[in-house]
């Protein structure tokens, strides 16, 4: 995965969906507090008045007091005066300097230990009066609070015991003394005057229908806070479940793999286990969608992620990777390499097995290629160490390789991925990357394998074999790349080429007055399907014009299997054109005797096969060898014996009336410059 969409995930995953959860429980917690202090704000407001009233009294009665004393008369005189003449029933209570009581009113007093804290906006000295039940921790607001229960005890029926609603309103139901400090001109004396806080059920109604229209004000925003809290993490939710939603299964897609295989083998706890990246894939999967539809071929697949996620289990993962792929990430139980392959080659046979019967009236096959996760050691091997940069695509990738190993046969459908695969896999990669390019720069040469006459020692003949020179590799034998190109069917250029090139030398010697040898090249088995394949082969000689006889075709048994007539038409052709046709290889594979009956060859090329492995002494292969010589005799065709590498061969198959051989014992394959000298040295 690339760095910037591994980025992008990660911000997708860190997006979770609880900060917006947070952000909404803050705001709550925000209004209720908004919702306390505007409460304990109107208390104060409502109380406040009531106490500033209070104070207005109270000052009232300092103003009478000190002019009564600027009339004369002593403090207690004037303070008698004002009680019996004007105050009447409110109490005061005065201190001269010392603290000692000048004169005093009431059967309660002041009670100077416990000072109230009544702020409202003005600072009054007040304390509490001995009989009330003021406490020091009680605050302006709080007071209003108190009475809440009996007032909404009653809310339900509020003339229910004989009153009016107005008389109901006007009840007092908070009543406390206390003493308020006022002040006197005289400063010789302090007056405490004895004030009664009264607050009505209405004031106390009128509050808390402030506190409930505030709190229908907050409650507005806090529901489509909470509505839109809701429907952001629903939505968040859709679409993490939509960007990891493969579209043909409806299961998880390849995206989640990577991102969830990643944060299983990097788990700190998973350190020491072993895991299995597997790849599995439903063979022919194109050919099912051909027969039964895309729709089927779909649900198939849809079937098959049903399936698996049934059987993966925790700590383990599966995703569709592409077509009918699957990428699995599966535990592997054991101690050692072999265990894990045992297990979990265990494990994918019993999934293939069930996968094979998800549908019972098809067939269907599938292959898998694994690739074993060991456990991380870290070189120190600390416990605490977890798997770092695990790649998954790579992982994947291999798991991909030894797939792509597995053929048909039953017990290589599952097949263990090792670094040998992925290096014969690049190879491939390689060879069809620069096949071209290397065909236009002549990169690939002919080299010559001379035939000898094993009669006369004679260098009768020679055989064109392709050499790869690359730039970038060096020499390149054909077994490497031969292969490859019939798979992709560019060996059918190369035999072109490799035609095209013998003509030209061959026309080259001739101008040259050079010794002509008859050489043979090689025509692959891909390249009878080609129509007009004899009339091609005529025209590229012909480009040149060396004789026909000079040159001759082999052509190998093998493609006697694919289509007996066209390949026993095209030989018939060639030969009516001049050239000699060979048949190479015989006796190398599956051999049949019948291929000789049909097909009208020349030359018949026994291969080396045919003389290895007889050191048991049975000499089973040279009564094979020499009867095979005398089968080709009667049909009229030459014998060429290849890869003849000891002098007793050669005496054998003299003795047998081979009539060419080739191989190690007299040259190896050559460049054509060296062939030409020996030529010369052979004359
Ligand atoms: P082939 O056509 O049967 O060629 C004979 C192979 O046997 C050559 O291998 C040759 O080097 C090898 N050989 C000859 N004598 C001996 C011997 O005494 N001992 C041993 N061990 N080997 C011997 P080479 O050149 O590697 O070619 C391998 C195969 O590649 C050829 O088998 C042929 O099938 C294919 N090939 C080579 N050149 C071409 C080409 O231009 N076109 C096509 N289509 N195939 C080619
Ligand atoms: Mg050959
Ligand atoms: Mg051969």
């Amino acid at each position: 995965m690339s760095g910037a969409k591994e980025k992008r995930l990660g911000k997708l995953n860190r997006k979770r969906i609880w900060p917006s959860i947070l952000a909404f429980i803050l705001f709550v917690l925000a209004c209720a507090a908004a919702f306390a202090l505007f409460m304990y704000l109107c208390a104060v407001c409502i109380m406040g008045t009531k106490i500033v009233a209070n104070y207005e009294e109270a000052q009232q009665v300092s103003a009478i007091l000190d002019s009564l004393m600027d009339g004369g008369h002593t403090v207690t005189e004037a303070a008698e005066e004002m009680h019996r003449f004007i105050l009447g029933n409110q109490d005061i209570y005065i201190l001269d300097r010392d603290g000692n009581v000048v004169f005093r009113t009431g059967d309660s007093e002041p009670n100077f230990g416990l000072s109230l804290e009544f702020n409202v906006g003005r600072e009054f000295s007040a304390v509490a009066d001995s009989k009330s039940s003021f406490t020091p921790d009680e605050r302006i607001g709080t007071i209003l609070a108190l009475p809440a229960e009996e007032i909404f005890g009653s809310v339900l029926d509020p003339v229910g015991q004989g009153r009016t609603r107005a008389q109901w309103m006007d009840e007092t139901i908070i009543r406390q003394n206390y003493w308020l400090q006022a002040p006197l001109r005289n400063n010789a004396y302090t007056l405490y005057v004895k004030c009664n806080l009264q607050a009505q059920r209405q004031d106390i109604i009128y509050v808390y229908i402030l506190g409930f229209a505030a709190i229908a004000l907050v409650l507005i925003p806090v529901i489509l806070l909470f509505v839109n809290t809701i429907r952001s993490v629903m939505m968040q939710r859709r679409m993490t479940q939509l960007i990891y939603l493969d579209a043909v299964t409806e299961g998880r897609n390849w995206l989640y793999f990577q991102n969830y295989a990643r944060r299983i083998l990097t788990r700190l706890w998973n350190n020491k286990k072993a895991f299995a990246m597997v790849n599995l894939h439903l063979e022919r999967y194109h050919n099912y969608r051909a027969c039964y539809g895309v729709k089927a071929g779909e649900e198939l697949l849809a079937a098959m992620n049903g399936f698996l996620s049934a059987r993966v289990g925790k700590n383990e993962t599966f995703a569709r990777y592409e077509g009918a792929d699957f990428g699995l990430l599966l535990r592997c139980e054991g101690e050692n390499e072999q265990e894990y392959q045992e297990n979990c080659r265990k494990r994918v046979r019993s999934l293939l097995a069930e996968l094979t019967g998800l549908r019972p009236d098809h067939k269907i096959h599938f292959h898998a290629g694994i690739n074993i996760i060991p456990p991380y050691i870290a070189e120190d091997a600390k416990w605490y160490h977890r798997r770092k940069d695990v790649d998954i695509d790579e992982l994947y990738t291999y798991a991909n390789a030894a797939r792509l190993e597995a053929n048909g046969v039953d017990e290589q459908r599952i097949t263990f991925f090792d670094h040998d695969m992925l290096g014969r896999q690049k190879w491939e990669r390689w060879v069809e990357d620069t096949m071209e390019s290397a065909l236009r720069n002549e990169e690939f040469q002919v080299y010559l394998q001379p035939k000898y006459s094993p009669v006369s020692g004679k260098l009768v003949g020679a055989e064109a074999l392709v050499r790869w020179v690359s730039l970038s590799t060096g020499l390149i034998t054909p077994s490497h790349f031969i292969p490859i190109f019939e798979r992709t069917g560019f060996v059918t250029q190369l035999d072109d080429y490799m035609i095209s090139r013998v003509a030209k030398m061959q026309a080259e010697w001739m101008i040259q007055g050079k010794k002509m040898i008859p050489i043979s090249v090689n025509v692959s088995r891909a390249h009878f399907a080609q129509e007009g394949l004899a009339e091609h082969i005529c025209q590229l000689v012909d480009a040149y014009g060396p004789s026909h006889e000079l040159i001759e075709l082999e052509v190998t048994e093998s493609a006697f299997f694919d289509d007996k007539d066209i390949l026993v038409e095209t030989v018939k052709q060639l030969r009516a054109y001049g050239f000699r046709v060979s048949m190479d290889d015989f006796g190398a594979g599956y051999s049949s005797l019948n291929s000789l009956k049909d097909i009208p060859i020349d030359v018949l090329k026994l291969d080396g096969e045919f003389f290895r492995g007889d050191d048991d002494g049975s000499r089973r292969g040279e009564i094979v060898v020499r009867e095979a010589i005398q089968l080709a005799k009667n049909l009229d065709m030459h014998v060429v014996a290849e890869g003849i590498e000891k002098k007793e061969q050669v005496d054998f198959l003299a003795e047998q009336g081979c009539d060419m051989i080739q191989g190690f014992y007299y040259a190896k394959p050559m460049p054509i410059e060296e062939f030409e000298q020996k030529v010369e040295e052979d004359a």
